[in-house]
């Protein structure tokens, strides 16, 4: 069975903090799906597509394991997480743990998740220790006011951050 992963999330923009979730993925999934939410009522600091192109091409300069390597898509989605999982044939559900708040949180979502999709199972990756404190929002709120993101996001960021004016 092809163990397909799915990791739903906001990204705007990735971080290093995901990266180490998505690097996880890859040594226990054979494809991994990456799910860019579009929230209608929020505007994003980048659109969908530029989060999904940074997500692939950042992915693909990871080192690859040599037995099986494996793929890393982005995709947009939006609505029910459990039902797009379901349609892009996913098989493990990918989230980051980085505290107790994120802690209490996903299980309750888990929870939901494995009433409506019990096929779907839920796979936590524990923060790195270096990254855990890092988080999209202060990202955006650092790039905004001007401050040096480098430290918490990957280079390509950096650059699309800095030639992108943010709606204040
Ligand atoms: P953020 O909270 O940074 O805006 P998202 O809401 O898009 O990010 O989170 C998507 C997933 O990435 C969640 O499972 C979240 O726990 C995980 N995640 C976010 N930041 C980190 C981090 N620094 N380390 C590990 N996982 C993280």
């Amino acid at each position: 069975m092809v163990r397909r992963g799915f990791f739903p999330g906001s990204f705007d923009p990735i971080t290093n903090g995901h990266l180490d979730v998505i690097r996880a993925g890859l040594t226990v999934c054979d494809e991994l799906i990456v799910g860019v939410g579009q929230n209608p009522n929020k505007t994003p600091t980048l659109p969908v597509e530029v989060r999904c192109a940074l997500i692939e091409r950042i992915a693909r300069e990871l080192p690859q394991g040599t037995e099986r390597p494996a793929t890393v898509r982005a995709v947009g989605f939006s609505g029910l997480l459990v039902k797009t999982a379901r349609e892009m044939g996913a098989n493990i559900l990918l989230r980051g743990l980085r505290d107790g708040a994120d802690f209490d949180y996903e299980m309750q979502m888990t929870g939901m998740n494995a009433a409506m999709e019990p096929e779907l199972e839920t796979i936590f990756v524990p923060a790195r220790p270096a990254n855990r404190h890092i988080t999209a929002t202060l990202v955006r709120q650092i790039a905004q006011m001007g401050g040096d993101i480098s430290p918490f996001v990957p280079q390509a960021v950096a650059q699309a951050l800095a030639t992108t004016k943010s709606p204040s």
